[in-house]
């Protein structure tokens, strides 16, 4: 996006700045503090927000359709392959969405928002004799955000298995600004979705009419790395949706 000096002063910009409820910055230190996470990559965010609410949530991705940029959500920026670095607009969760929800002790889940970090939710699960098990080496750092974009896992992950294995439900915005959620379904509730109307019938139509054609089928099969590597967490788990109950015999759920 081209720069000029009076860009941040622009209407838009404004207007953005004006109705948000958490933090927004556009001067250069910030920005800079945000150019990097763990790895060696570094680019100049246009933006960082450090929204409150999901109205801001909502305000940011209105705004980035708008002005054809970005969003990068980033929570405690430990990643190694530049996962939140990038020109767009830095959107760090860290510090206002940091609640833990509910537990249900008796089914063994709970439900937390995305700026949590792992070792104080074990912190908080101890008296219930719960741990949540993927031990990632940043875990006094490494956010539940964060390690479900990551599907994270860590030194005893044979036993512990990985975020995805864990995870339940994710609540999320789309582009769109709706507000959608991924859940486990079975093949009616996948048959469902399919017929549900706007972006988030698109996402399952899309994934309907790209997964069930067989060449595609022969080609994610043939091309994807070992099943039984248990540690890979490099692009879409496409190999393993192919293995559910929508497209498969097999009664595990999309
Ligand atoms: C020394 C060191 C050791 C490490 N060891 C391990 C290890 O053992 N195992 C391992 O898996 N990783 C490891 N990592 C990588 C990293 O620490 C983990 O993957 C960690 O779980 C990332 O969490 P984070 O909160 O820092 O996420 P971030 O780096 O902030 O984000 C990770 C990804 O999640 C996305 N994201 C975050 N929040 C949201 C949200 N609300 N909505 C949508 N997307 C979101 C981001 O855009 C990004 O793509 C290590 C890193 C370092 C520096």
């Amino acid at each position: 996006m081209p720069l000029t000096s009076d860009f941040y002063t622009s209407l838009p910009w404004q207007k953005l700045a004006a109705s948000f409820a958490g933090e927004f910055y556009t001067d250069f230190t910030i920005r800079t503090l945000y150019a990097t996470d763990a790895s060696a990559y570094r680019e100049l965010p246009l933006a960082v927000a450090l929204p409150k609410t999901v109205q801001d949530l909502k305000a940011l991705i209105a705004f980035a359709q708008a002005q054809q940029t970005s969003l990068i959500p980033r929570t405690a920026g430990t990643s190694l392959a530049g996962q939140v670095v990038g020109n767009g607009i830095v959107v760090d969760m860290s510090k206002y969405f940091t609640q833990i929800l509910e537990l249900n002790a008796q089914e063994g889940w709970v439900k937390v928002q995305p700026g949590v970090v792992r070792d104080e939710l074990n912190l908080y699960l101890k008296p219930y004799g719960l741990y949540f098990g993927p031990e990632t080496s940043t875990a006094n750092r490494a956010m539940i955000g964060g390690m479900v974009g990551n599907n994270s896992c860590g030194s005893n992950s044979i036993i512990y298995g990985s975020t995805r294995e864990h995870l339940l439900a994710v609540k999320a915005l789309l582009s769109d600004g709706s507000e959608v959620i991924f859940e486990s379904l079975n093949k009616d509730g996948f048959a469902q979705k399919c017929q549900s109307e706007g972006l988030e019938g698109r996402i399952y139509q899309t994934l309907q009419s790209l997964l069930s054609q067989k060449d595609n089928q022969e080609e994610i099969r043939r091309e994807f790395p070992k099943p039984n590597i248990p540690r890979r967490n490099t692009g879409y788990a496409l190999d393993l949706l192919l293995e559910t109950a929508p497209l498969h015999r097999r009664q595990r759920g999309f």
